[in-house]
């Protein structure tokens, strides 16, 4: 976390891109967009934008780790070499690796892994363009996929950040509120359960900010919910209409 270098809540409690501390960027998803995968989902996310594909279940290999009582969930989070500022390499880096493994266990819960035992669900997550929050995200888009691919789930995921910028808790925030703002605190939630499947943070708050970032966040996590909802009717509307 680097030192406050700029002012990120204006005179009138504005954030840098026009938002007020509890507004979401706009966001847009639309599901079944890769005719090749078995599901697939697509979100633009203010200035992010990212796309995943899911295949399976199918057969495990090597079959060592097939597991006799489970499926197997395999996640892969991406960034295209152009998805930021820096060009940054393709190879897969600590953070992709940690990413991936965060998005696993948010997704997790919400799928019935007893229904495929011995068998695996891959998930690729390719981040295409980043301005902050990318995981969360990423959580948000695959657990379409997910469901775009007809794998039963308990909820779907949805996830949001909050955090505190200027000592305001904001919403959903882009770049360079991650960077020069003062705490992150990503959240994915399954709204129908009520129940958190990842909870991290970065940075320092009070007992009281974190329970406000905390819930502010579950709000964000349940108006994306909708949006998810949405997008997966639209689908399925179109290509019911196309039938007709
Ligand atoms: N980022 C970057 N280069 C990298 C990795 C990340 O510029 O190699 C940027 C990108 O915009 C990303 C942001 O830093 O969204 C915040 O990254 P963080 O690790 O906090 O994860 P995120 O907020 O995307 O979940």
């Amino acid at each position: 976390m680097s030192q406050k270098t700029e002012t990120l809540i204006d005179k009138n409690g504005l954030r840098i891109d026009g938002r007020r501390p509890d507004e979401l960027r706009p966001i847009k998803v639309e599901v079944g967009v890769l005719s090749n995968a078995d599901g697939s989902a697509y979100i633009e996310q203010g200035k992010n934008k990212i796309l995943a594909a899911v295949y399976g279940p199918k057969e495990l290999h090597p079959k060592h780790l097939a597991l006799p009582d489970r499926m197997v969930l395999r996640c892969r989070y991406h960034m295209a070499p152009f998805s930021v500022q820096e060009r940054k390499s393709p190879a897969p880096s600590r953070r992709e690796i940690e990413l991936s493994k965060v998005v696993r266990e948010a997704l997790e819960p919400a799928i019935f892994m007893e229904y495929y035992p011995r068998t695996a669900i891959d998930v690729f997550i390719e981040v295409l363009q980043a301005d902050g929050g990318t995981r969360c995200a990423s959580i948000t888009v695959a657990s379409l996929a997910l469901a775009d691919a007809g794998i039963p789930m308990r909820d779907l995921v949805a996830a949001c950040s909050a955090g505190k910028v200027d000592d305001t808790i904001v919403l959903d925030l882009m770049d360079t509120e991650d960077k020069v703002g003062s705490a992150d605190l990503p959240v994915a939630y399954m709204p129908n359960l009520g129940v958190v499947t990842l909870l991290q943070m970065d940075g320092i708050l009070t007992l009281e900010e974190f329970e406000k970032a905390v819930n502010l966040a579950i709000d964000g996590c349940k108006r994306i919910y909708a949006m998810q909802k949405e997008a997966l009717r639209a689908k399925y509307v179109s290509i019911k209409e196309s039938e007709e």
